[in-house]
């Protein structure tokens, strides 16, 4: 019992998804980096891992401490860090857990040329063809491979860009990335990695060696606007509560901090126990959908910490206890999201608080797991 807040985890989702990407990006026996960075954009890094144990390629996360969380594990495949590393001292660990590490700077080229391994490490040699952000300049990018190809501590070198426009349809702007770094790497060895889910979904040539699917995996469309791939996926998280309190105001009284809405009529007002301390976005706008017993409800007042409140007029039939459901299955993270002037990976990032259940085939395996790791 307790605070009805939950959010729970479908994995048998979450492999489906993993498989369609794998569909998506069958065209050169593609492997996967499936991307489990910041918890598994909450859905539990340790969980999707080892529910994709079997089927993963490997996984991608964007610190040392994640990727070691999946290595206590037991998780075994490659495992990349994003970023690389931020100081010279990580190199250890990164050797020690055999991890893969991104080299997007000098400094970081440096620190590995200082740095004797024991084991020869496959580097991701970031190119910045125009995200703006991190990776060599596509002038740089040959001079920072040799280097790279000249130490014996290097294993592999695998060409790395990133999409900053992936989600729009016929970007310009992508079309110019991938000629340069097309361009830039045509006479280059090795193996190639560009695309993000939105790129795996709607760039096929830009598909390559390796995809780095993120948000895709949970039943999430990268895309702003609706797409096809929202019928192929199956949304993995649910976040749900329930009804704690149910009055009927009379009008002209107000509901929530600022008094920012007033009923117009008499109205029945339903109290959900979630809040933006969960991670329920406070700016989600009048008319937010939440679905009560799977029926639409809008959202009334401003959202509390603890708690916010709905319109149950036209559902007479809610009761206190009644299931609360914030997005879903029936429910997209994404309308959830362009009601609050946000996205969908941003709602996920913010969860706090709220207790994580796991359904799908494998949770026996990760219920063992856990134990032994407390
Ligand atoms: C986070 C990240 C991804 C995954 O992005 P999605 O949009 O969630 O698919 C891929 N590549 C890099 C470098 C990332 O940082």
């Amino acid at each position: 019992m307790g605070r009805p807040a939950t959010v729970t985890i479908n994995l048998d989702a979450l492999r489906h998804n993993y498989q369609i990407a794998q569909q998506l990006s069958s065209i050169n026996k593609a492997g996967i980096m499936a991307v489990v960075k910041a918890d598994a954009y909450s859905h539990g890094a340790t969980a999707c891992a080892t529910a994709l144990a079997d089927i993963a390629s490997g996984f991608a996360v964007a610190c040392i401490e994640e990727a070691l969380e999946l290595r206590v594990a037991g998780i075994r495949q490659p495992i990349l860090l994003l970023e690389g590393f931020f100081e010279p001292t990580e190199l250890d660990k990164i050797d020690q857990y055999r991890l893969d590490t991104v080299i997007h700077h000098q400094y970081q080229l440096d620190a590995l040329a200082a740095h004797p391994l024991d084991h020869p490490v496959r580097v991701w040699l970031k190119m910045d063809s125009g995200m703006g952000r991190v990776g060599f300049a596509p002038g740089e990018y040959r001079r920072a491979w040799e280097q790279l190809n000249s130490l014996p501590g290097v294993k592999d070198i695998v060409l790395m860009s990133h999409f900053a426009c992936a989600d729009e349809a016929n970007s310009e702007h992508t079309q110019q990335q991938l000629t340069t770094f097309n361009t830039h790497t045509s006479d280059l060895p090795g193996q190639r990695s560009l695309c993000n889910s939105a790129a795996v979904v709607t760039l096929p040539e830009a598909r390559s060696d390796w995809n780095r699917p993120g948000l895709l995996l949970y039943g999430v469309s990268p895309f702003g606007q609706p797409h096809n791939i929202e019928q192929m996926i199956q949304p993995v998280m649910e976040l749900s509560s329930a009804i704690i309190s149910i009055k009927t105001i009379p009008a002209g009284s107000s509901v929530g901090y600022g008094s920012q809405w007033t009923a117009q009529q008499p109205t029945r007002i339903g109290v959900v126990a979630i809040g933006y301390a969960d991670g329920y976005p406070r700016h989600a706008i009048n008319g937010t959908p939440v679905l009560i017993n799977g029926h639409r409800a809008p959202l009334v007042g401003r959202v509390s910490m603890d708690m916010l409140t709905v319109d149950l007029t036209d559902l007479p039939h809610v009761q206190i206890g009644d299931r609360a459901v914030l997005w879903g299955a029936d429910l997209s993270i994404s309308e959830v999201a362009q009601m609050a002037n946000t996205i969908p990976y941003q709602l996920l990032c913010n969860l706090n608080r709220v207790p994580v259940h796991y359904q799908g085939a494998l949770m026996t395996d990760f219920a063992d797991l856990g134990q032994a790791l407390v």
